[in-house]
């Protein structure tokens, strides 16, 4: 008995240190295997459930979501409407499908948005997670291949939502997936020649565009088995929670770039659209030309029939111009300029820019031919220096002109000198103002020489001392000295020399010597 008694102990002493184990090891291994795994602030089950109610309760119009895509999304006209529509039919599906209303056979509506980079494609789709409160994942389909990728496969995507939900499986299963790159798992030659391991990625992504269960722990995953382990511990009961991707919205993007001919040659062959001869094609036509893109040109491109298929709505991003970057610059909400700006007045710096000089970014970013990216570029060059130096200056203000943006170094060079200047100028008068304060307070006069001033002007600006403050502080004992030396041996002006600021005790002692020794 005694000794049964022992074993439960033995055992539950054994249980405890195992779990302890766990839990440590889970700390440690945690953001070794999935840095993206920051700790998450803890939610109560009512944050989480009015979350999932705001989804099931969606009533907003397609209009109503375009309206809040134009406070954000400058341009994309065509895309913004068509996105707006195809999200009011998903999450009203998934509210009467909650109802028991929704219609048996229906057919998820997922998306392929095609166009160059930086144009909007990622930030449209964030903004629309965003406003219905869904969590979203973007993942890079170059990463993916047939037998999975480092660390995990396709399945890892849903996880990751459910991570983004903060562990509330049922939100994460109204999430949204986007999958950038796509045209990069096409299985047809293309550029980089015939990929065979396209067609297997596409194929696991499909499982994932319907309907599947997909385990919440990576049966290949340490850190998932760990806290499986943990929560049998604690529970006394294995669970193996699923994950249902009926309702998980799947957005495929790419520019598609390869495309393009394909469509041209059916539109030639077949003598419509845009006629028999398709001429060399600018950025802006191109875009024109990926919007007639059918089926059959995605097959012919490298994509499974059954892939494309599952991917019904098609957008098209179109290309930005310079006008457009401006826009992007200036006007919308939490544009790229007011980023900029902000940073700044954080350290209490305004900065007013010249229209002319935000056609100049503006005009340099479309050079980039990468979209928006280009004006981050641009404004990257344009402010780094300026980011760097005027918070230790005393700068609080300037106008950012189009010189600034064409020589960005070089003018922050000749702001910096034409402070100095202004400091220099105010420390020189303090100087003044102290030998006049001296006069008065002592009937002593005194004056520094130019090897004091320029080193009280070193010491003042590179330790950023008030100058008179630092004089009166410094030659604290001068004002006593120098009258007992009055006293004893009159001299019209004490001249203030280097030797005094370096050493100012040293240098009066001296001085008070001289005048007593003799
Ligand atoms: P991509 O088309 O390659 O997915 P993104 O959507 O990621 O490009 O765009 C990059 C950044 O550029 C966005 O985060 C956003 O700040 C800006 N941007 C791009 N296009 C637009 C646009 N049409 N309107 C406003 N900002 C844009």
């Amino acid at each position: 008995m005694a000794d049964e008694h022992k074993d439960n102990k033995d055992f539950e002493k054994t249980q405890k240190d195992l779990a302890e184990m766990v839990q440590k090891l889970m700390q440690e291994v945690t953001p070794r295997i999935n840095p993206a795994a920051e700790p998450k602030q803890p939610e109560t089950d009512e944050e989480q459930k009015k979350k999932r109610d705001k989804i099931l309760e969606f009533n907003l119009k397609p209009k109503d979501v375009k309206k809040y895509l134009d406070r954000f999304v400058i341009k994309q006209e065509d895309a913004k409407r068509v996105l707006s529509t195809a999200i009011c039919d998903h999450y009203n599906h998934i509210r009467l499908s909650k109802n028991g209303k929704g219609l048996k056979n229906y057919m998820k509506q997922n998306i392929l948005i095609l166009g160059p980079t930086g144009v909007g494609k990622t930030y449209l789709i964030r903004h629309l997670a965003d406003l219905i409160g869904v969590p979203f994942v973007k993942a890079d389909a170059t990463k993916f291949s047939e037998t999975g990728y480092v660390g995990g496969d396709v399945d890892d995507l849903i996880r990751d939502l459910v991570h983004k939900a903060n562990g509330d499986i049922e939100l994460a299963q109204y999430g949204i997936i986007y999958m950038d790159e796509i045209d990069k798992i096409t299985s047809a030659p293309n550029a980089q020649g015939r990929d065979v391991s396209g067609a297997g990625v596409q194929r696991n992504l499909l499982k994932i565009m319907e309907e599947t269960e997909i385990p919440l722990r990576n049966p290949q995953d340490i850190q998932s088995q760990l806290q499986g382990m943990l929560d049998f511990q604690r529970s006394g009961k294995i669970q193996k929670p699923m994950v249902n991707t009926k309702h998980i919205l799947f957005i495929g993007s790419g520019a598609c770039d390869g495309l393009r001919p394909i469509i041209e040659k059916r539109l030639k062959e077949s003598h419509i659209g845009f006629g028999s001869q398709p001429k060399k094609t600018d950025s802006a036509s191109a875009s024109n030309i990926l919007k007639e893109a059918k089926t059959q040109d995605f097959t012919e491109f490298g994509f499974e029939s059954e892939f494309i298929g599952r991917l019904p709505i098609r957008v098209v991003c179109d290309p930005l111009n310079e006008e457009d970057l401006y826009q992007i610059l200036t006007a919308c909400e939490e544009s790229i300029l007011a980023q900029y700006l902000s940073s700044f007045s954080a350290y209490d710096i305004s900065i007013h820019p010249q229209e002319k000089a935000l056609w100049e970014i503006s005009k340099f970013a479309a050079r980039e031919k990468t979209g928006a990216r280009g004006l981050f570029t641009i404004c990257e060059r344009v402010f780094r220096d300026l980011k760097y130096e005027l918070p230790s200056s005393n700068i609080r203000e300037f106008t950012l002109n189009p010189e600034m943006v064409l020589n960005p170094k070089s003018t922050v060079q000749e702001l910096l000198k034409e402070e100095r200047k202004i400091r220099t100028d105010q420390i020189l008068r303090s100087i003044d103002r102290f030998e006049e304060i001296f006069a008065q307070r002592t009937n002593v006069l005194i004056g520094f020489d130019l090897s004091a001033r320029e080193t009280i002007e070193e010491k003042v600006l590179s330790e950023e001392h008030d100058a008179e403050k630092w004089l009166a502080n410094l030659l604290s004992n001068y004002e006593y000295g120098l009258k007992l030396i009055q006293n004893r041996k009159p001299r019209e002006k004490f001249i203030l020399t280097k030797d005094v600021i370096q050493n100012p005790n040293g240098t009066l002692d001296e001085w008070i010597k001289e005048a007593y020794d003799k």
